[in-house]
């Protein structure tokens, strides 16, 4: 595998943030599976960037439509340099969105989504799945089928902390599964965002 320090990268008028390539889950549809890049972006780091660096790769965030945390692992394992770094695109006027699985809590061992308030504008949670089964099948996170509630949970409590949030599912889980977990989102009173999925 081939490493570098490609910390962010610009993909329809956004700039993508890349700073870590550690995750919790291994999911079967990942986009990392088996490559070195994603449309061209080599994604698998040589090391972890630090805040100050990224704030100066981003330069004047107004230049984007969005600074998206996102890159080839779980984003919020660097939840301080995550909240500094988008502190700073905030304070230039920047638009801050997090892509995240869900499991920051988890990860942390405590309620981290209030710490993105003044961070984040919007956090995208992947659902994934419908069940704590079926989420555990595709995604094998190291927290088993903890992961799923935590995942809920966390949307929940980031909707609380007064952040836009919204679930995302891949629309290869089929219909039926859809169907449930826009089901669970309309129960936790949070929106779905049902994505194409794009072929490892
Ligand atoms: S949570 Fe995201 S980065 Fe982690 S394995 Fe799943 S798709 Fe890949």
């Amino acid at each position: 595998m081939k490493q570098g320090t490609k910390f962010v990268y610009e993909l329809d008028g956004n700039l993508y943030v890349n700073l870590t390539n550690r995750c919790s889950n291994a999911c079967t549809f990942c986009v990392r599976n088996g490559k070195d890049d994603y449309f061209g972006h080599e994604l698998w780091l040589e090391r972890e960037p630090s805040a100050e660096e990224v704030i100066q790769l981003i330069g004047d965030p107004k230049r984007y439509r969005q600074i998206v945390f996102c890159g080839f692992g779980e984003p919020t394992y660097r939840l301080p340099q995550l909240v500094e770094i988008g502190k700073a695109v905030k304070a230039k006027g920047g638009y801050v969105r997090l892509n995240t699985n869900g499991q920051a809590s988890l990860i942390h061992g405590q309620n981290v989504a209030p710490l993105l308030c003044g961070a984040v504008d919007f956090v995208n949670v992947s659902m994934n799945a419908q069940t704590p089964a079926a989420y555990q099948a595709v995604c094998n996170s190291v927290f088993g089928e903890d992961a799923f509630f935590a995942m809920i949970d966390f949307a929940k409590e980031v909707k609380k902390a007064g952040i836009e949030v919204c679930f995302s599912v891949v629309d290869v889980i089929g219909k039926d599964a859809v169907s449930a977990c826009r089901t669970l989102a309309e129960q936790a009173g949070i929106p779905l965002r049902v994505r194409e999925y794009i072929e490892p």
